[in-house]
């Protein structure tokens, strides 16, 4: 199922929303990084399967951003790591560790003005629709956000 990543995340929200999905939950949070200088973009999920410390990274190697996701690698504190188990080919799996290493670096400066990041509209923890506009801001739902104070 295709779903409409339209909404930005505030810069300094980057990070938290990252590092944000709940142990179990399959789908994770998902987002989009967008450099609107050369039109790139990289889509990628962000989960956190039981009994794991680390966040794992997934990239979106298909059309399909429900099912079209390939294990990348770590999210551990702020930096992602690509793992030697990644099925993604060297060179594509390197570069999409280069940009989300960028983006996390530069999260909280004037460089992320021409990079957005965007989530889908729903909590990136729990999945639910975000309707209150902070929330909308931050990717997170009023209760999940609770948790990244
Ligand atoms: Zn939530």
């Amino acid at each position: 199922m295709h779903t409409e990543l339209s909404h930005a995340l505030k810069a300094e929200k980057v990070l938290p929303f990252m590092n944000s999905p709940r142990e179990g939950r399959r789908k994770g949070a998902t987002a989009t990084i967008v450099n609107d200088d050369t039109g790139n973009r990289i889509t990628v999920r962000f989960r956190k399967p039981k009994g794991f410390k680390a966040v794992l990274v997934d990239l979106m190697t298909g059309s399909d951003n429900e099912e079209s996701f390939s294990f990348l690698g770590t999210l551990s504190g702020e930096a992602v790591r690509i793992s030697p188990k990644t099925r993604i080919a060297s060179e594509k799996a390197q570069l999409a560790g280069v940009i989300l290493n960028w983006t996390i670096r530069n999260a909280e400066s004037d460089n992320l003005r021409t990079v957005r990041v965007l989530h889908s509209g729903s909590c990136g923890r729990c999945g639910r629709k975000l309707t209150v506009p902070e929330s909308i801001d931050t990717g997170l739902g009023p209760e999940c956000s609770k948790h990244h104070r």
